[in-house]
């Protein structure tokens, strides 16, 4: 079956499309004085897990990384790139961040989304993800997904340790969004 394109998906980037965790490691690593293995894959949304009490604002840290380029070396997870590509085709494709709009923000994320040939229709800034009218969206973010949840938005949760008491369909790959949302399993999600 045809998927008609008038059907709209927003797509989160961070822990979504890209691995931000991963990018980020090894700035907070060398903040707190630790190794890069130290400091365990998934922590809170805020990282509070790996600065803890070195009473080191991590929201510092991460300012400095983006200043310092973080956003246009993170690497894109396996298979985003494709399957966006894919859906794209299908779909309105929303990329939606709740990164601070600040100019290097703003600069390396459009320039990311071009290196790696991520299609999109729209990009939007917004700390309230909420005020998006779209068909779908995948997210990582409890407080996003509380806020669609609370608005009888359809969502799929991507799937992380802080997000384990939502309550919705879950993915944990490319592979797994690409199976929820091609063409064939419209009739699924519709
Ligand atoms: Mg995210």
């Amino acid at each position: 079956m045809q998927t008609p394109k008038t059907h709209s998906l927003m797509i989160d980037i961070d822990e979504v499309l890209g691995e931000h965790v991963a990018a980020f490691r090894p700035y907070a690593a060398r903040a707190v004085g630790a190794d890069v293995e130290d400091l365990y894959d998934n922590p809170d949304w805020d990282f509070e897990a790996w600065f803890g009490d070195s009473g080191i604002d991590w929201r510092d840290v991460h300012d400095a990384a983006i200043r310092d380029g973080m956003l246009l070396i993170m690497d894109p997870r396996p298979g985003a790139v494709e399957t966006v590509q894919e859906l794209y085709q299908h779909y309105k494709i929303v990329i939606c961040t709740s990164r601070t709009p600040d100019p290097v923000s703003v600069s390396d994320t459009v320039d990311w989304l071009n290196n790696h040939q991520i299609y999109y229709n729209d990009l939007l800034f917004t700390s309230d993800k909420s005020v998006v009218d779209v068909s779908w969206r995948i997210d990582d973010s409890l407080h996003q997904i509380k806020a669609f949840a609370s608005k009888g938005q359809k969502f799929v949760i991507w799937d992380a340790p802080y997000n384990q008491v939502a309550i919705g369909p879950r993915v944990r790959s490319w592979d797994d969004v690409a199976k929820v949302f091609i063409p064939s399993s419209l009739m699924v999600v519709g």
